[in-house]
């Protein structure tokens, strides 16, 4: 097997028990399919499966998993046309998880904009693929279709409207697209440029765009409370924190 990860059970039995998802993994590789049933079952998760991207995309609307693990090179519908189709099609937001060669990289900017949550590069360990799964579930479980929750914190994608606890953000335009772009990629980090990218995905940014808005959303977000939620990464970008 390519993406070797000799302690995926291990690991599993020894993660804290988290609340069980239910994954649907499209992926042609029948290797890296077993792998991933292993790891799942393991760790108390269920995984279903599809080969390609007509059925991965049938099951998806028929039955709609917690969590989508999608490769973006597939036999019939690729990757992107899946997630897009989906976008339009599904009456849920699922959260989707691309799965990338690493010489497709660049694809990964393409796979956000056909509206995938997050990315993976092949090869990967089995534990990250899992805890990026988890969170993927939990962020979008909130109750409401196009909510985000992140411990206190309620972000609608929609309206781009949020709340800390009972306390409503009044956001700015930009501090409030800044705030959806971390929150949709918790808990993952953003660098300054992919940051950038998403707030102003269409424009050209003006020249150090994210310090002024960025004050706005901290002071918004976190004035006065216990644990910051808005986090930098120094040298890296930022970051979002549960405060749960
Ligand atoms: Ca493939």
């Amino acid at each position: 097997m390519p993406y070797a990860c000799m302690a995926w059970h291990d690991r599993g039995m020894t993660m804290p028990a988290p609340e069980p998802i239910r994954v649907l993994v499209v992926e042609d590789e029948r290797g890296l399919r077993l792998g991933l049933a292993a790891l799942f079952e393991t760790a108390g998760h269920r995984a279903d499966f599809a080969a390609d991207g007509r059925n991965g995309l049938a099951l998806a609307l028929a039955d709609p998993p917690d969590v989508l693990v999608l490769d973006l090179g597939l036999p019939g519908l690729d990757g992107l046309t899946v997630c897009r189709e989906l976008r339009e099609r599904a009456d849920r937001r699922i959260p989707v998880l691309m799965l990338t060669a690493r010489d497709a990289l660049d694809d990964k900017l393409e796979g956000f904009a056909a509206g995938a949550d997050d990315y993976l590069v092949k090869p990967f360990a089995g534990p990250e693929l899992l805890a990026r799964c988890l969170a993927l579930a939990q962020r979008h479980r909130s109750g409401a279709p196009n909510e985000i929750a992140i411990g206190s914190l309620r972000v609608d994608r929609r309206t781009g409207d949020a709340r800390r606890g009972d306390r409503p953000l009044e956001l700015p335009r930009i501090p409030a697209r800044i705030l959806l772009a971390l929150a949709e990629a918790w808990p993952r980090t953003l660098t300054r440029s992919e940051l950038v990218d998403r707030v102003w995905p269409h424009e050209v940014p003006p020249s150090d765009p994210l310090r002024s808005h960025l004050y706005v959303l901290r002071q918004a977000l976190d004035r006065g409370a216990e644990r910051p939620m808005l986090v930098t990464v120094h040298g890296v970008g930022f970051k979002l924190v549960a405060d749960d």
